[in-house]
């Protein structure tokens, strides 16, 4: 199933996508749950998932630039750092190096595509391993379990990488996963938030 939904009535007159990824992944996470940030950057969605998952929880954080890792780590409070796993790799291998043990039990994915914020440009995420960590990511998830995918389109291969993810989320079986994409407006630049459901 696949839904347009014009946030803009829901969220006032600025919506901002990486707040409405955040409300539906805190939807379905409680103390103690697993969580990915698969695109850890500034650290502003790790942050938020070790608030959600708790000192009982645990965060797995991947990227592949250090200084987001550096800058990720200076955000997190002492206890945070306890719960919370910093991975130098790319999120395409993000599965190997998540113990067995919680496959099946992860409660929310998030990705946020593109480049390092206050960075070099050309350092962004690639469809190839994009798609690959979302398929092997979206394996490991549990009954219930959400993963969202906020994509952007307005650099250089952002609208090629965004149309890769629709592909490979419309193949998916219905039967399995629920498909949602929210834009905030009919920009064809504008981000898209996809967030898929696992039945
Ligand atoms: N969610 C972040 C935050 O809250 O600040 C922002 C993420 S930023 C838009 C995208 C990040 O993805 C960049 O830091 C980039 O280094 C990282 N990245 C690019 N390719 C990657 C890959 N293959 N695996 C993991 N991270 C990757």
């Amino acid at each position: 199933t696949k839904q347009l939904v014009d946030i803009e009535s829901k969220h006032g007159r600025e919506p901002r996508l990486t707040t409405l990824a955040q409300d539906i992944v805190r939807s379905v996470i409680t103390p103690g749950d697993i969580v990915i940030d698969a695109t850890a950057g500034n650290g502003n969605d790790t942050c938020f998932l070790a608030g959600c998952t708790g000192a009982d929880g645990k965060v797995f954080a991947f990227d592949v630039q250090r200084l987001a890792l550096q800058r990720t780590a200076k955000r997190l409070s002492d206890m945070q750092h306890e719960q919370v796993e910093l991975l130098l790799h790319d999120h395409a291998k993000a599965v190997n190096l998540i113990p067995a043990t919680y496959h099946g039990k992860v409660a929310a994915v998030m990705f946020n595509l593109g480049y390092l914020p206050g960075s070099d440009q050309n350092k962004t995420t690639l469809p190839s391993s994009t798609c690959r960590a979302i398929s092997s990511l979206l394996s490991i998830l549990r009954p219930g379990g959400i993963c969202t995918i906020l994509c952007y389109r307005g650099h250089p291969g952002g609208a090629e990488e965004t149309s890769k993810v629709e592909e490979q989320l419309a193949a998916l079986p219905v039967t399995d996963f629920l498909v949602e994409t929210y834009a905030a407006n009919k920009d064809e630049k504008t981000p898209l938030l996809l967030s898929v459901t696992k039945h």
